[in-house]
């Protein structure tokens, strides 16, 4: 081991001014058990000394960094609640300070007479101007002068023990010191520095801490953004590559008469461009002799049906079984039947298997599997128990919502010897270039991004509440043409009765806007028994309900093509991606579609952007966007469990240009050496090992 390796693994009470008290808060506090989390703990802020604001061109609500003396500081009781006001002046005005929390504390810890730097949102108050809850710093006394002071994240409990701002900066400071022996080695190529310009990891992590100067931390921080994007990136793509030269695949050659028939006698139209040019990826994959990894991303009604669907006769035509996996029930039931109906003229046996196939039926579909008689099964996650054994199954095909786990995944790999099947896993839930690069980088990507002709793009209006007597109108007007509706009410997880009374009363108000019996109109809602909830649904796909009411259940399943109206209530509590799946139930058939988002008139700033953007644009893609710019990736559809978006300084959001640079490097790099055994690659290699011994690394992903 290196000596630097040595010294920052060091525990982190043994940093000069930590000892075993403040070591322990470190620990529970922010998590920093060594003398590289500390180094690794990097500033959210800088105060830039130079930048200090006249107190008289302070703007109404921005953020500002003033100085000045603290003149007043003093306890106002309102009522039960107490609060803290202080007065702060500077050369040019004063300004109001304001504390509604830990008065108490904070009032220990002011000095009434001292000057101080004070960061935080400037709002109006009075004639002047006032700061609650500001960030306060004395302005003599800085143990380092810089003219950037880093600022890190605190807690109270570290605040009362000594490790403010300026204890913080002390720590780091130690810790710096006593590293300027040593040189922080570098985890990237000497080759790729040079090539990129980037300061050495030593350099950077200085900077980032103690910027020398403005340029100096940009370069730090360029330089910190990169090296993450760059090893996660180094991690899924060498992955990818190993995968690639590690685990065959069954070969299927021949595009064979199943295929063939299937395509020229039984499709009843022609392939998008798009499904053209993935059906093509597919087989090449399918004839590569390596096991396939194939994520297939296609915007509702993108036609992805028709490609799992070609993809499962190749493998039939070379001698082998296919499945399809859905998340739910209703999807499963909906496949099987449109496969069957697809696939009747055609000498294939086709099977759906649920939780709810039981007894003699589900044994006979077991036996027929086993015996290589039955060639392409549907189900849930059914299909995953440890019962269902295939003959021979060459390629599983699964259609999720959301990224099933690495567990499922493996139950599938499992499922076919001496070769895993090939995997092509179906989303419809599209996800920003950026984020798939991270989430399913280690995946083979095909894109659907064209819609089949004819198909005319969802008209989308938005509503306020008094509008409800015009927009029933128009429902029962495209009623009388023929259409059907949905009428969809939002989904509160944390009130389920709440819920239901808003679906009811909202079922009880439509009753009286489309009365019995001239109209007929079903509802469908979470709670209910399956079986009610498929007749129901079964009711409005035969036509015999005009109108649908329900809770967000349809989201996922319904596919009636006379379906060309969809309301959405309260369409502001929905977030984007919902009302994105939520819109796709619309749009299916030849008819001109709507969508009417009903919305208070009053809307949050988020909301109202939420709303626009469904008006604006039918693109899945485009709304996710916006969605990630929103929400940011942590609460993304699908990417709420994922580790792999935590990241220290990156920003998948702000950071894209970094991210698509860093992809591309390893891209070069794996293409050249992609086993990392040249020796200006070690430092990769070693970190590749590394990751090998720490995690779970598996192959399947
Ligand atoms: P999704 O991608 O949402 O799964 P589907 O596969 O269900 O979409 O396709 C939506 C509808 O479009 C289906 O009714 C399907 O038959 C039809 N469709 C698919 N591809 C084409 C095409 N190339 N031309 C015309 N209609 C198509
Ligand atoms: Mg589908």
């Amino acid at each position: 081991m290196s000596e630097s390796a040595n010294i920052l693994d060091t525990s982190i009470e043994y940093l000069k001014g930590v000892g075993p008290v403040k070591g322990e808060l470190l620990r529970k506090e922010l998590n920093i058990h060594t003398f590289r989390d500390l180094l690794l703990d990097f500033p959210f802020r800088y105060i830039d000394r130079t930048r200090i604001l006249p107190i008289r061109e302070i703007q109404k609500d921005s953020l500002v960094q003033v100085k000045g003396k603290l003149i007043d500081l003093s306890v106002i009781k309102a009522g039960k609640r107490a609060r803290l006001e202080g007065l702060l002046r500077g050369a040019s005005g004063k300004i109001k300070l304001v504390w509604f929390q830990r008065i108490k504390w904070i009032e220990r810890a002011l000095n009434l007479g001292q000057e101080y730097i004070v960061y935080g949102r400037a709002n109006r108050y009075g004639s002047g101007f006032s700061i609650v809850h500001p960030e306060m710093e004395p302005s003599a006394g800085q143990s380092v002068a810089l003219a950037l002071q880093p600022v890190y994240h605190s807690t109270d409990k570290l605040n009362t023990k000594g490790l403010d701002a300026k204890g913080r900066r002390q720590l780091i400071s130690n810790l710096l010191e006593k590293l300027s022996s040593i040189k922080i080695k570098d985890n990237l190529p000497n080759y790729l520095l040079e090539r990129l310009q980037l300061p050495t990891r030593n350099e950077a992590l200085y900077n980032i801490h103690f910027p020398k100067s403005e340029q100096a931390l940009k370069a730090a921080q360029n330089r910190l953004k990169f090296e993450e994007f760059f090893f996660l990136q180094l991690q899924l793509l060498y992955k990818k590559t190993s995968r690639k030269q590690l685990i065959k695949g069954y070969d299927f050659p021949t595009v064979g008469q199943l295929f063939h028939t299937f395509y020229k006698e039984v499709l009843p139209f022609t392939l998008t461009g798009a499904q053209q040019r993935v059906i093509r990826e597919i087989r090449n994959d399918l004839k590569s002799g390596v096991q396939m990894n194939r994520l297939l991303q296609g915007d509702v009604g993108s036609g992805k049906t028709i490609v799992a669907l070609m993809s499962m006769l190749i493998a039939l035509d070379n001698g082998f079984q296919a499945c399809l996996m859905a998340p739910t029930e209703i999807l499963a039931q909906q496949h099987f039947s449109n496969l069957s109906s697809n696939l009747q003229s055609l000498p294939i046996r086709i099977e759906l298997l649920t939780g709810s196939v039981k007894g003699k039926r589900r044994k006979a579909i077991l036996e027929g599997l086993q015996q290589g008689k039955i060639d392409i099964l549907i189900g849930t996650h059914a299909l995953l128990e440890p019962t269902v054994v295939f003959s021979n199954l060459g390629l599983a095909i699964t259609d999720e919502q959301h990224r099933f786990g690495v567990a499922q995944r493996a139950k599938l790999w499992a499922k076919s010897k001496p070769y895993p099947p090939h995997i092509l896993v179906m989303t419809a839930t599209p996800i920003p270039r950026t984020l798939s690069m991270t989430l399913y980088g280690d995946l083979d990507v095909s894109i659907i991004d064209e819609l089949p002709p004819g198909r005319k793009p969802v008209k989308t209006i938005r509503k306020s509440d008094t509008h409800r007597p015009e927009v029933m109108e128009f429902l029962r007007h495209q009623i009388h043409q023929g259409r059907q509706a949905y009428i969809v009410y939002p989904l509160i997880e944390e009130s389920e009765k709440l819920d239901l009374k808003n679906l009811y009363d909202g079922y009880e108000q439509i009753l009286q806007y489309f009365p019995l019996p001239k109209y007929q109109v079903s509802v469908v809602h979470g709670r209910m028994k399956p079986e009610a909830k498929e007749s129901e649904m079964k009711r409005f796909k035969e036509g015999i309900t005009q109108v649908m009411v329900a809770t967000t259940v349809i989201e996922v399943g319904v596919d009636v093509p006379n379906a060309s109206i969809m309301v959405i209530e309260n369409a502001e509590r929905f977030g984007l991606s919902q009302l994105h799946q939520l819109r796709g139930r619309v749009g299916r058939g030849a008819e001109q579609s709507f969508c009417i988002l009903m919305s208070s008139y009053k809307l949050s700033r988020e909301g109202r952007i939420r709303l626009d953007t469904m008006c604006r644009t039918n693109n899945g893609f485009e709304i996710a966007e916006v969605d990630l710019k929103l929400r940011g990736p942590g609460q993304l559809e699908g990417t709420r469990q994922s580790g792999v978006l935590s990241f220290k300084i990156a920003n998948i959001v702000q950071d894209t240009q970094i991210l698509q640079s860093a992809r591309k490097i390893v891209t070069q790099i794996l293409g050249k050496d992609p086993g990392l055994a040249h020796p200006a690659n070690s430092v990769l290699k070693k970190y590749i090992e590394g990751q090998k011994r720490k995690s779970n690394w598996s192959l399947i992903s």
